[in-house]
């Protein structure tokens, strides 16, 4: 148990058992977050409800008083987290790495931030300027990502639409010395498309709520969302967002970063390519498809520093090698419009991953010899795109995003019962097995090979004749009938929550989730035709240029399939899962009160399967004495037992609690909650 707090906030480390119900510990949650307490333990696992208003509990004074502390003997916090985490790196040498997952909205993107502010406030108290180099620039990326990797969504008006894993590295000192950044799938497809309510990417209203009328100008663009297709459903929306003030923190972060004049332009140059093109209309001349608003053509070949014609051609043809042969096919409007939506896109990804890129260049450990240095150590910080149940469908998008989810569910599973065993054994404490939900099911219905729905999807893709979603769907429906996590119309006729024919849903370990096919095979197979690569690569502007290195190549020169998008997902997942499986992990649960971002709400019905299996509370037995040796007039004011072992001994079975605990070699270990909360109050009433 956490000290320094009463119980009128609600017990602040609920371990969780199977005898404990789910209302009482939502009860306790409840409390603790109407009492202003935001952070709650689970045996180690942080667990933070998004309080929805600004706390002001992350100053340096706070900072000050988790600093060196160990996890109990402060509130619960982010900051012990990150402390015990810190500690294990510089004391043990340990890589470690820090989960945070929960539901969109819950508050992932904000905890990462403060656990790398605390990581910041504490080290380096030499003041050695390359570390406070290093440190600005870690902090700045931040800023940089979530303008072109976040978006306002119907749940959060932050949300981030990447998965981000980010390594700090320190050395033998404990101070940072760089870092790296890893990136996963950003949801490029609202670069065209919306949902009602949301909006595209930050980055594009930034850039025309705050670019100078010159730059706009400069950039073929004017400041009204409204003049373009791409993001006009978004940009009529009123929101809390300040484009305006965002614009020239984004500018100047990149600046800090290291980001040249040129890299920025080109930045902007691409979202304004992005904004026009999606402006762009295709019409019918006889059999001759052409560009309705050629004027735009001439914007675009400015802006990606061509000729006019490569661009035209580029939208109203693609190469084709048929045997030796090498032809130019002509669009139909239907093929322009898509090439035109693929192109956008396109280019607004591979911009993310060469800003990312650039990030990782500058901020990647330089000249770091371990043999003068010692060893370089390393605090991951994971980060990805929540949860998203919703009530209307998701794509597949979302697919992956929940699949994400369940991997590290999965992961979080194995490492805790790991830990958990490990611990066990090194206290000579029986192992039982405990029974607990495994979504390893889930994990492997959406990823193993042949069976699984990734790989329905890619035989769907390379089925010869028809390629649609349905013939995806049916492969679904003959492949998973019997799956117990697995539905769809078809299978369910009578089920009133799927809507359409179309639609598939997935028990997942956070709740059910349907999914729409519509758009599956196209987003998998992710077809750009090299014609555009081409079209990039010729850019005389060196920066495009380097983003689009296979625009290189010939069509005859293109033979390979390239690998899918989920089987490019899926490859990331699992070394993502690998190499947080390889580091001591920590963990911070995050949990949305409700559904409306209210600060008093909480209204929430248990999105938290965060199970301690077996014994729920351990304590060293010295620590165990300090909080409850008053309980007991043989410990009390201290014990004239042969160690302090023998003493807890004589303090639980004075209060007849034995039968609910066993005596590890250096921890005891209470069974059920009950006991605890009821030593709780003991101790209070004394
Ligand atoms: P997603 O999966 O959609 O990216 P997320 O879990 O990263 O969601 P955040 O963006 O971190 O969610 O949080 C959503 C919003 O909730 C924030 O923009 C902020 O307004 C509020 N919020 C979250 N955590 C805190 C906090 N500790 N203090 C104050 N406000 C918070
Ligand atoms: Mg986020």
């Amino acid at each position: 148990m956490a000290e320094h707090e009463s119980l009128e906030f609600g017990k602040a480390d609920f371990v969780l058992l199977d005898n404990v119900s789910m209302d009482e510990f939502m009860a306790n949650l409840k409390l603790r977050f109407e009492k202003g307490r935001i952070y709650s333990y689970i045996g180690e696992v942080v667990v933070s409800v998004n309080p929805y208003r600004a706390m002001n509990i992350y100053g340096r004074d706070v900072i000050e008083q988790y600093k060196g502390r160990e996890l109990y003997e402060r509130p619960p916090h982010l900051f012990a987290i990150a402390d015990a985490a810190y500690k294990a790196m510089k004391r043990r040498n340990k890589d470690t790495c820090i989960v945070i997952s929960g539901e969109s909205g819950a508050g992932k993107t904000e905890a990462s931030k403060y656990i790398m502010q605390y990581i910041a406030a504490i080290t380096n108290p030499n003041q050695r300027a390359e570390v406070e180099r290093v440190k600005n620039m870690l902090l700045k990326s931040n800023c940089v990502l979530e303008a072109f990797g976040n978006a306002k969504t119907n749940r959060n008006d932050n949300s981030s639409r990447f998965g981000k894993y980010m390594d700090i590295n320190f050395d033998f000192k404990g101070d940072p010395i760089g870092g790296h950044i890893n990136n996963y799938l950003l949801e490029k497809s609202r670069v065209i498309v919306q949902q009602e309510g949301e909006r595209s990417f930050h980055s594009f209203y930034q850039l025309l709520k705050g670019a100078p009328d010159s730059l706009l100008r400069s950039l073929h663009i004017q400041k009204d969302p409204k003049a373009y297709n791409y993001i006009k459903v978004g940009g009529q929306i009123k929101s809390g967002i300040n484009d305006n003030a965002d614009f020239k923190a984004v500018a100047d972060a990149m600046k800090v970063i290291g980001f040249t004049g040129d890299e920025i332009q080109t930045v902007y140059k691409i979202l304004a390519t992005i904004l026009l093109l999606g402006n762009l209309s295709f019409g019918v001349d006889g059999d001759v498809t052409l560009i309705e608003n050629t004027k735009l053509v001439s914007a675009l070949k400015d802006l990606l520093s061509t000729k006019e014609e490569n661009v035209e051609k580029a939208m109203l043809y693609r190469t084709v090698a048929t045997g030796r042969d090498v032809i130019e096919k002509q669009h139909t409007v239907k093929e322009a419009n898509y090439g035109r939506d693929a192109l956008a896109k396109a280019i607004y990804e591979r911009m993310f991953c060469w800003i990312v890129g650039r990030i990782n260049d500058i901020i990647e450990v330089k000249n770091y010899d371990a043999k003068v240095h010692g060893k370089n150590t390393v605090i991951g910080v994971l980060d990805i795109y929540g949860f998203e149940i919703s009530k209307t469908t998701g794509f597949f998008e979302q697919f992956c995003i929940n699949y994400c989810n369940e991997k590290l569910q999965q992961l979080f599973i194995q490492l805790v019962l790991k830990q958990e065993q490990e611990e066990y054994q090194r206290e000579g404490i029986p192992w039982k097995h405990i029974d607990y939900f495994n979504n390893q099911i889930i994990v492997d219905l959406v990823e193993q090979q042949h069976k699984g729905i990734f790989s329905i999807l890619d035989e769907a893709c390379m089925n010869v004749g028809k390629v649609t979603d349905e013939v995806f769907l049916q492969g679904l429906n003959t492949k998973l009938a019997k799956h117990a996590h697995f539905t769809s119309r078809k299978l369910a006729p009578t089920d009133k929550t799927l809507e359409f024919d179309r639609d598939f849903r997935i028990r997942h370990y956070a709740g059910d989730v349907a999914y729409s096919v519509v758009g599956f095979i196209d987003k998998n197979k992710d077809t750009l035709f090299q014609d555009f690569k081409r079209l990039l690569y010729n850019s005389s502007n060196p920066v495009l240029r380097g983003m689009w290195p296979e625009g290189k190549l010939r069509i005859t020169e293109v033979t390979k399939r390239p690998l899918t998008a989920a089987t490019l997902f899926k490859n990331s997942m699992i070394s993502l899962v690998e190499n947080l499986a390889s580091k001591e992990p920590y963990y911070v649960r995050c949990i949305k009160p409700n559904e409306v971002k209210s600060p008093l709400l909480f209204e929430r019905h248990a999105n938290v399967r965060v199970r301690r299996a077996g014994f729920a509370y351990r304590q060293t037995y010295p620590r165990f004495l300090q909080r409850y040796k008053m309980i007991s007039e043989f410990t009390w004011p201290n014990h004239d037992l042969a160690s302090d072992k023998a003493a807890v001994k004589s303090l639980l079975k004075s209060c007849g609690f034995e039968h609910d605990v066993a005596y590890g070699n250096t921890k005891v270990f209470i069974r059920t909650p009950r006991t605890l909360f009821s030593l709780e109050e003991q101790r209070a009433d004394m």
